[in-house]
């Protein structure tokens, strides 16, 4: 018999998995990417005797496929996977490909703003209480060369709308997911239908024995269940109980838990991990615990002693009395507000938030009574701040206009006394000045350090 031709568009880690987990399967493959393959990639694809290319797409050669792995980065509208769907050759995702190969239970994790945070904090609930598991997907390494070199009984999966375009047969064991607001709508003809369609591609497939957790309070995944339907069971999660919620919050500050097969109770300030935003997380990670039957204390420990991500809300230094926080994952709107609402209260205005970027058509008005109530000082960092001057000016006592990261901690520090929060939360994205949010945390741990010298 003729060996399957599987291409693989993209040089990046899932590409890569991908490529290997094919050959592994004896398949005829080969890669393509249009951009540069890492050092670190081209090494590995040539020890794994896989032929590749980079900078090109050769048509013939591709066209010539039975089936299409794509990395999640290419959209679906370049000319190179047209011609490939018109050709009639199906398009799969990494995700897809390596789920044929495993029988292992998959917890996967969608939503707006918070999946690092849940996939993190659910891997680390599982794998403290010693399960077999494997982190994949966004974050973390490829689920296609873990299923073909590791063999984990269960993966935590974090999946992006992107990695869920190319989803068919895949069937998660427990779907979550956390919320839906507008974020990347440059790739669904500015149309939030295409968007929310994309991320409930996660209820693909569910059947009677799986679990959909999700947020009971936001309104865009309430319309959205009236239309579809799932033989999914439900598993709402709440700050506050309603009807049927699984997951909330009672009087007495303690968080419930609570399944057919067990209920747990912990107080709200043992969870490591602060605000509402992040409550919501901990619910998420807790319920899916909770249903992979894991030990009730194993999960409360876990839940408290997580340490958190970097670049989420994460803890710096505190210089002469003034804290310096590192949100540079932030990079929409919502997300700002939610670590807005975390920082506690205080008797007048005591935060000095930097905002700014590669603006995504922002509406500033969803943060304006939060940044109203909370911050002293903007400081604006971007190569262009002329939409934040505007919509801010008159808002807060004070906004400083700078263009680069050095000058915008410099001016923090100005702006900041005793008391006070520094908080990196942009709103943006942050091509402008840094190759990625990561950069951009990062430089700004830097400087803030520097300060103390
Ligand atoms: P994602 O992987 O979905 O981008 P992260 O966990 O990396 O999410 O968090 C991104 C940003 O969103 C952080 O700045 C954080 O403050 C904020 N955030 C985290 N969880 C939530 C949530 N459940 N709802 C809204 N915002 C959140």
């Amino acid at each position: 018999m003729e060996k399957k031709k599987l291409v693989v568009l993209g040089g990046g880690e899932s590409g890569v998995g991908a490529a290997i987990l094919a050959k592994d399967k004896g398949m005829d493959v080969f890669l393509s990417d249009m951009g540069t393959i890492s050092p670190h990639y081209s090494a590995i694809l040539d020890a794994e005797n896989i032929e590749w290319e980079q900078g090109q797409h050769t048509m013939q050669r591709i066209l010539d496929a039975d089936e299409v792995v794509k990395s999640p980065g290419i959209p679906p509208t370049v000319p190179i996977i047209k011609a490939i769907v018109e050709r009639g050759i199906p398009v799969i995702s990494e995700i897809e490909f390596a789920g044929r190969y495993t029988d292992a239970k998959m917890v996967c994790i969608t939503g707006s703003n918070g999946k690092t945070t849940t996939t993190m904090l659910t891997y680390h609930i599982l794998k403290n209480a010693g399960l077999n598991v494997g982190l994949a997907g966004n974050v973390g390494r490829s689920l296609a060369l873990q299923v073909a070199r590791e063999q984990h009984d269960v993966y935590v999966i974090e999946l992006s709308s992107f990695q869920l375009e190319n989803m068919y047969r895949f069937k998660a064991n427990v779907a979550v997911m956390l919320n839906i607001t507008p974020d990347h709508l440059d790739r669904y003809d500015y149309k939030m239908q295409n968007y929310v369609n994309a991320k409930f591609r996660i209820l693909n497939n569910l059947t009677t024995e799986d679990a959909f957790i999700f947020w009971q309070d936001d309104p865009v995944i309430q319309s959205q269940l009236r239309q579809v339907t799932t033989e999914a069971r439900m598993y709402p999660f709440a700050e506050h109980v309603e009807r049927d919620t699984r997951a909330y919050v009672d009087d007495d500050d303690e968080l419930v838990i609570y399944t057919p097969d067990t209920s747990l109770r912990m107080p709200r300030a043992d969870l490591s991990l602060n605000g509402l935003h992040n409550l919501y997380n901990s619910m998420a990670a807790a319920l899916s615990a909770c249903l992979l039957n894991i030990k009730k204390d194993d999960i409360r420990n876990a839940l408290s002693d997580f340490e958190g991500v970097e670049h989420r809300l994460e803890f710096v230094a505190d210089i002469n009395g003034v804290r310096y926080i590192n949100d540079s994952k932030a990079t929409n709107v919502n997300s700002c507000w939610y670590a807005l609402e975390s920082m506690p209260a205080a008797d007048k205005p005591n935060v000095v938030l930097i905002l700014g970027g590669k603006d995504k058509g922002n509406d500033y008005s969803e943060i304006a009574p939060l940044v109203e109530q909370k911050v002293k000082t903007i400081v604006c960092m971007g190569k262009d701040n002329s939409k934040l001057l505007d919509f801010f000016a008159g808002k807060v006592p004070q906004i400083v206009d700078t263009h680069s990261l050095d000058e915008a901690v410099k001016a923090c520090a100005e702006a900041a006394s005793d008391g006070d929060i520094v908080l990196l939360s942009p709103c943006c994205a942050s091509f402008d000045l840094f190759h990625s949010y990561e950069e951009r945390g990062k430089l700004f741990k830097e400087a803030v350090r520097k300060l103390r010298q």
